[in-house]
C-alpha cells in the first residue's frame, strides 16, 4: 500500500493518479476537511506557463497542467473562467519585462500577444498600461475546492483508495511503517505531499536538511461596487523575475468575487499567525537576507503596501475610480523552500528519493495548475523506478 502524507492538491493529484494505475492508497490529512491551507486559499488562477524559464520543471509541468487541469475540469463539469490574463506595464522598466516573458512563452510554446492600450481596453476594460500589455488567452479561473472534492471522489470512487481526514502523521517507526495521530499505519511507499509541513517530515526520516520552508503570507482583498462586472478574467502586472511572487493582481473567481491581492509578507508561522514557529523563521530569513539584499527590500514595499496601500499598488494596473477595496479573511501561505546551507531560495519543485520515501518540496505556485500533470511526473520518474 502507497501511504501519501497531505490531502492537499499535489498528495491528492498523485493519489488519484496512483488508483487509476490499479495501486492501494491511503491519503493521510491532519485537518478535518479539505483546502484548509494553500490549495484551499489561493488564486484558483489555472496559468498558462510563461513566467518560467524554458527547461525547468515549472515551465513543463505548468504548461502541460493548463491543460490537464482544464480539461479535467470541464470533464467534471466544475467551475470555470475562460477569460484569460493581461500583464500590464506600470513603467518603461515593465515593457523590458514584458519582453522577457513574451520570449519565454515563446520557448514554452505559449500562446501571448502584445496588445496596445486600445486592444486591452476590448479584452479588460478596467486595466491600464504603459504604451503595451501582455495578452495570455490560455489563463482560466475555477474554484479550488470544487477541484479538491471532486479528485477525492474520484480516489475513493473505485474502492481502492481512502482519504482518511483528521489523521495526522507522526514519525517513522521503520522502512515500512509509521505512527499517526490514529496508531500505527503501515506501507509499501511512502509520499510526503506535507505542503508548509514538507521540510518537517522529510527531517523526521532523517532527509533533506539543507531544506527549510520559509513562509510567506499571501493576503487577499475584495473589489465591490458595480464596476466590477467590466473585470472579465485578471490583471495581473509586470513581475519582479528575480523573486517567485507574482505581484497583487486583480482575480475573477466563478462566484462572481473579484479578488486582489495575494501580497508576499513574511509569516510569523507557518499557517499565517503568529506561533512559536517565528523562533525558526526569523533566523532563516536574516540568514537569507544577508546574500539577498532584494528580499529585504522586496519584504519591505509589501509590507509598507500591506498597511498604507493596496489601493495606491492596484490604482497602477487598472481604473478603481467608483470601486471600493475591501480586507477579505482569506489568505494562502506559500511554502518556499531555502537552501538553508546555501543561503538562498529555491525556485523549480524539489523531489527527494531515498529508498522507499519520496519527499515533495517547493510546492509553490504554480503547483495548483500543474498538479494533475506532476502527478504523472512523480509517478513515472520516482515512483516507478
Ligand atoms: C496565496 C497563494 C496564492 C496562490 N495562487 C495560485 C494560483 O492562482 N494558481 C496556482 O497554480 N497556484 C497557486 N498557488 C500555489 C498553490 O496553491 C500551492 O502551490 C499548492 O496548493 C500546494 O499544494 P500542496 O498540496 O503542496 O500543499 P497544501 O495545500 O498545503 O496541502 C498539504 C496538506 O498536508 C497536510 N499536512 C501537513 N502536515 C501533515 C501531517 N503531519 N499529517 C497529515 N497531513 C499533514 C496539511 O494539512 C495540508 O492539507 C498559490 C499559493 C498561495 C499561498
Amino acid at each position: 500500500m502507497v501511504v501519501v502524507c497531505g490531502a492537499g492538491i499535489v498528495g491528492l493529484s498523485i493519489a488519484r493518479e496512483l488508483v487509476r494505475r490499479g495501486f492501494k492508497v491511503l491519503v493521510l490529512e491532519k485537518e478535518n476537511r479539505l483546502g484548509v491551507h494553500a490549495s484551499g486559499n489561493n488564486s484558483g488562477v489555472i496559468h498558462s506557463g510563461i513566467y518560467y524559464r524554458s527547461k525547468s520543471l515549472k515551465a513543463e509541468l505548468c504548461v502541460k497542467g493548463n491543460k490537464y487541469m482544464k480539461n479535467y475540469i470541464k470533464e467534471k463539469g466544475l467551475p470555470l473562467i475562460e477569460n484569460g490574463k493581461v500583464i500590464v506595464a506600470r513603467d518603461e522598466r515593465d515593457l523590458k519585462t514584458l519582453e522577457i516573458l513574451k520570449e519565454r512563452a515563446r520557448l514554452n510554446g505559449v500562446k501571448v500577444e502584445m496588445v496596445d492600450e486600445r486592444e486591452l481596453k476590448r479584452i479588460e476594460p478596467l486595466a491600464k498600461t504603459f504604451g503595451y500589455a501582455l495578452y495570455v488567452e490560455s489563463t482560466a479561473n475555477t474554484d479550488p475546492i470544487k477541484v479538491l472534492e471532486s479528485l477525492k471522489e474520484d480516489i475513493e470512487i473505485e474502492g481502492k483508495g481512502k482519504v482518511l481526514l483528521g489523521v495526522k502523521f507522526i514519525k517513522p517507526l521503520s522502512k515500512n511503517e509509521i505512527l499517526t495521530s490514529e496508531g500505527k499505519i503501515g506501507f509499501d511507499m511512502f509520499i510526503n505531499c506535507a505542503g508548509i509541513f514538507a521540510d518537517k517530515v522529510a527531517h523526521k526520516f532523517g532527509d533533506a536538511e539543507e531544506y527549510h520552508i520559509l513562509p510567506f503570507k499571501g493576503s487577499y482583498w475584495e473589489l465591490v461596487g458595480d464596476k466590477i462586472a467590466y473585470i472579465k478574467g485578471n490583471i495581473y502586472p509586470a513581475p519582479n523575475l528575480n523573486l517567485p511572487f507574482l505581484g497583487v493582481h486583480a482575480s475573477r473567481s466563478p462566484a462572481g468575487k473579484i479578488f486582489v491581492g495575494p501580497n508576499a509578507t513574511l509569516s510569523l508561522g507557518r499557517y499565517g499567525n503568529l506561533s512559536s514557529e517565528i523562533l525558526e523563521i526569523l533566523p532563516s530569513f536574516l540568514h537569507l537576507a544577508l546574500k539577498n539584499p532584494e528580499i529585504i527590500r522586496y519584504a519591505y514595499r509589501e509590507t509598507i503596501t500591506k498597511f498604507l496601500g493596496i489601493f495606491r499598488e492596484l490604482e497602477r494596473i487598472m481604473d478603481i475610480k467608483g470601486l471600493k477595496i475591501i480586507p477579505s479573511k482569506k489568505f494562502g501561505v506559500r511554502s518556499q523552500v531555502i537552501n538553508f546551507y546555501e543561503g538562498r531560495m529555491e525556485n523549480d519543485f524539489i523531489l527527494i528519493k531515498r529508498g522507499n520515501i519520496i519527499h515533495i518540496l517547493n510546492a509553490v505556485s504554480p503547483a495548483f495548475t500543474s498538479s494533475l500533470a506532476f502527478a504523472e511526473y512523480v509517478i513515472d520518474r520516482y515512483f516507478l523506478r
